[in-house]
Parts: structure tokens; C-alpha cells; sequence
């Protein structure tokens, strides 16, 4: 398949998210910001005024579709009511079938079959791109997902990295071979090994790093090795093959990561976060808890969520019930179907939520973010999942972190060490088969972070990064000019 028509009059992407509930947002919501922008420089882009220059195809596959049509919940998505960075027009909904990839039991799979099912999609995707109309003239990846095969020509090629640019920086450094792949797996596949033998002499853009740090894959079952593989597999095909990384981050957040970034890879990288703000949503949510949280005082809520793929452990389930019920806490948390380890069908105790009716509420999925902005949010309890990090950092919202899996370590180290915006609360990694933080501990751990002076150092720090975030967006900030670069380089 080649393209001849070099000189196309309207700009058409193809975005092809991951198939998860924190890949398909930020992809999304890149869309909306490139669609929304692209009018300002149609004279550049070289497409005619109005918001139909730049017209973007969103695929999902059909699980995820399927999911979004039952749910009838997105509605915001589709008719563009929310968030000024939504175009009208502009971005179409496409799907796929997929083989070999059940959703029904949420993500509780290994990660090895979930991303090897997407390999399976190429020729579905090909076939997209060959009967675009317009023609496809270039395509937004997510960094682990499938893209069009390299018989597909005449396209620019242009890769989401949806975590933060420190992971992005060590998964360059292993491919480069100054973090040696073999040296690394060593270290994360044993917790008790000290890291002095990979990381002593220090690595430009990177924090002195221990084991409890690293990027790690242990969900149902170890799949490190095969993660390491697969990302640095994929950063290499697109450091050779592709126009663009773009990573959602923001430059102020992470300055000196993405200065080592540009110095070790040869495709350009872009930060062009925050990417937060769609809202498409894989489980129903429950708006109810906006009224309670409207009668709560001024910052003392604590907001629970783990994400859409971290488990608890069910001691540390019982510690927690245990620790909100003792201190009193103000709370709203998401008690996700499946969140309990090995016993997928808990439910929250009655006598639980009987006795803490008036103190709190408990949801199957929250509307986050209007929680994290709202005036009686105190502190965020959080798995640390990139996004949800990420829009506690926009919204200058502190967070104690509960890091699970993959990059959650690393961003809980930025937090709490780098930034300065919070506490941890555990590491999965430290806690062992059998640990557990108890119920007197936690209860320690939420007075910090909702009553003590440290916690107004917390705030503090988080509202100087939210206005970092906010600048960042505006004209002349970073994020800015790389989304004008971005366009230009279509
Ligand atoms: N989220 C939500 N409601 C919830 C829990 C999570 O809308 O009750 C959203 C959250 O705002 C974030 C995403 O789900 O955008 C979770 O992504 P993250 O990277 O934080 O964690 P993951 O689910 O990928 O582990």
C-alpha cells in the first residue's frame, strides 16, 4: 500500500489506543488538543479554514465498543459537552474485532496474553488505513499497541507514551545499553538485591534509583522479563522507525529527564501533557457521591482509588475498613468489582457501610476528576497509576501512595521525594506475601496527610505544580509550542 497523493487537503490521524482504561483517555484527549489547535495554523498545515482541516478516526475494538455502547454513560465523549479542548466534528469512532482477548473478567489476566492478543490486529488495522476516506495521513499510537504494518506507507508515524518520561529515559537506557537488560532483570526480579552493581555511577536525568523503584510487572503472576522485552522491543522499532514519541507528561515536571531523552534517542520527543480531562469511562460512574461530597467541610475528604487493574490484598482490606471506621475519616472510596485479591467476588461489609453512612461513600467507579477538583477534597489515596497521579498533580491534590505495579513505583518516588506532594503509604513490592500496614498506622498516615503541618507543606507544593501544569497549556508554555511543533511537523 502506497500513498501518491503527497499534498492531501484535509489531515486525517488514525488513533489506536490501548485497549485500557488509562490508555484510551490521554489518547483521546491528545486528539482533541491537536483537533483543536490545528484551525490556529491551517495556513502552516496547509488545510482550509475550519475545524473539518484535521479530522482524527478513533479505533477501539469491538469489546471495548460493545462496553462503551452498554454503558451509555459516555455521552459527554460523544456529543462534546465536556472540556473546552472538544471539537465538534473532528474526531470519528471506528472499531475493530479482536481475537483471543476476553474483557469480561476486567484486567485480571496476564499482561503477556493481553498484549500479545493486539499483535493480532495489524491486518484489521492495515485494512482501516486502506479504505480511509480521506486517506490517512498519519497515525497516533499507543506506545504498546499494534500499528499499521510497514507495508503501509506515505503515513507519519507518531507514538503516545501514556507514563511519564523518567520510565521512558531507563527503557532508553536499557536499549542503548548503558543499563544492561540482563543486569536489570536480576535486580527486579529479586527484591532483596541491592541495585549498587546497575546503577552506581548514576545516570544523566534519572534520581539515584533502588530496586523498589524500578519499572515491575508482578500482577497475577512475575512477567517481567517479558515486559522488558516487549517496551524496549517497541522503543526500538519506533527510535529507527517512526516521526515522534510524544510523551504525557509536562517539561517543568520532569526537566531533567527529557533534556537526557533528547540526548539519547534519535526520534524527537515530544511532553505534551497533562493529557487529562476525557472522560470515557470502562465502568458506570456513580455521581452520587458529588451531592455528599458538596455538604463535606473545605479539604477533609480522602479519596480511595486503586485504578482499574491494582488488587488489594484481603488483610489489607480488613486493616483499612478497620482504620477508616476508628479514625472518623471523611472518605469516598472505589471499591472496583474484582478489587480484592484471589476473591474476585467481595463486596464491601454491610456493617461497614452502615456504620460509616454519614462519614463517607462507597462507589464501584468514581467521577474522578470533578472529585480531585472539588474544594472538599482533602488528600487522594492512590495506587499512583500514572494518570491518576498526574491529575492529582493538576489539580493540587497531595497524595499518600500505594504503588501496585509498572511504573507506580517511580511515580510514587517522584511524590514523595522529588516533588514533594506526599507520603507512602507502602510499596506492594515491601509488603511481601503476607505484610500489611494496621489499622493504628493508617490512622497515623491519614491525620498526616489531612491534618499536620506536613500536609500543608503537601498542598503548598501541589498548587505551585498545578500552576506549573496550567502555564505549560497556555501560549507560549512548553506543552504549548509542542503542540504547534507537533502540527507543523504533519
Ligand atoms: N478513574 C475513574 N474513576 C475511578 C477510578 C479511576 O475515572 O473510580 C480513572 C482515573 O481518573 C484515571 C484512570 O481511571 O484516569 C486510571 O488510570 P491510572 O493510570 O491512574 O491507573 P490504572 O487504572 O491504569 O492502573
Amino acid at each position: 500500500m502506497t500513498r501518491s497523493d503527497s499534498s492531501p487537503r484535509q489531515h486525517h490521524a488514525l488513533a489506536i489506543p490501548l485497549p485500557a482504561q488509562g490508555h484510551i483517555n490521554p489518547l483521546m484527549r491528545l486528539c482533541e488538543t491537536l483537533a483543536k489547535a490545528a484551525p490556529l495554523y491551517a495556513t502552516e498545515l496547509g488545510i482550509a479554514e475550519g475545524e473539518d482541516g484535521f479530522i482524527v478516526t478513533f479505533l477501539n475494538i469491538d469489546p471495548i465498543h460493545e462496553r462503551l455502547k452498554e454503558l451509555g454513560g459516555n455521552k459527554e465523549h460523544e456529543n462534546g459537552r465536556n472540556g473546552d479542548a472538544r471539537p465538534t466534528n473532528a474526531i470519528r469512532k471506528a472499531h475493530i474485532p479482536i481475537d483471543g482477548l476476553d474483557l469480561s473478567n476486567d484486567f485480571r489476566m496476564s499482561i503477556q496474553r493481553y498484549l500479545e492478543a493486539q499483535a493480532s490486529l495489524v491486518p484489521a488495522i492495515d485494512s482501516t488505513v486502506g479504505a480511509a476516506d480521506p486517506p490517512v495521513t498519519c497515525t497516533f499510537n499507543d506506545f504498546s499497541m499494534s500499528s499499521p504494518s510497514a507495508a503501509v506507507r506515505g503515513i507519519r508515524r507518531i507514538n503516545l507514551f501514556p507514563s511519564n518520561a523518567t520510565t521512558l529515559l531507563m527503557l532508553a537506557y536499557v536499549v542503548n545499553g548503558l543499563l544492561p537488560l540482563e543486569e536489570v532483570l536480576k535486580v527486579v526480579m529479586d527484591p532483596t538485591m541491592d541495585t549498587e552493581a546497575v546503577f552506581k555511577e548514576g545516570l544523566p536525568g534519572l534520581p539515584t534509583l533502588k530496586n523498589g523503584d524500578l519499572l515491575n510487572i508482578k500482577h497475577l503472576e512475575d512477567e517481567n522479563m517479558f515486559i522488558y522485552k516487549f517496551l524496549t522491543g517497541k522503543l526500538k522499532e519506533y527510535n529507527e522507525q517512526s516521526d515522534a514519541i510524544v510523551v504525557n507528561s509536562f517539561q517543568e515536571l520532569e526537566p531533567d529527564s527529557f533534556a537526557a531523552l533528547s540526548a539519547c534517542l534519535k526520534v524527537p520527543v515530544y511532553p505534551v501533557g497533562p493529557l487529562v480531562g476525557s472522560s470515557i469511562n470502562l465502568w458506570k460512574e456513580d455521581e452520587e457521591c458529588l451531592e455528599w461530597l458538596d455538604r463535606q467541610p473545605s479539604k477533609s475528604v480522602l479519596y480511595i482509588s486503586f485504578g482499574s487493574v491494582a488488587l488489594l490484598s484481603p488483610a489489607q482490606f480488613t486493616e483499612l475498613l478497620a482504620a477508616l471506621e476508628s479514625s472518623g475519616q471523611r472518605f469516598i472510596w472505589v471499591f472496583r468489582p474484582g478489587l480484592i485479591e484471589g476473591s474476585p467476588e467481595s463486596s464491601m461489609p454491610t456493617e461497614f457501610l452502615e456504620k460509616t453512612k454519614d462519614q463517607g461513600r462507597v462507589v464501584s467507579w468514581a467521577p474522578q476528576i470533578r472529585i480531585l477538583s472539588h474544594p472538599s477534597l482533602g488528600a487522594f489515596f492512590s495506587h499512583c497509576g500514572w494518570n491518576s497521579t498526574l491529575e492529582a498533580v493538576t489539580h493540587g491534590v497531595p497524595i499518600l501512595c500505594f504503588p501496585y505495579f509498572y511504573d507506580q513505583f517511580i511515580n510514587a518516588k517522584y511524590v514523595v521525594e522529588v516533588w514533594e506532594i506526599g507520603l507512602l503509604f507502602i510499596s506492594k513490592l515491601s509488603l511481601g506475601e503476607k505484610g500489611v500496614v494496621e489499622r493504628e498506622e493508617i490512622e497515623r498516615l491519614f491525620k498526616v496527610m489531612l491534618e499536620g503541618e506536613q500536609s500543608q507543606k503537601f498542598q503548598k507544593n501541589a498548587i505551585q505544580l498545578r500552576e506549573a501544569g496550567r502555564r505549560t497549556n497556555l501560549e507560549g508554555g512548553t506543552t504549548y509550542n509542542n503542540i504547534k511543533s507537533l502540527l507543523k511537523m504533519l
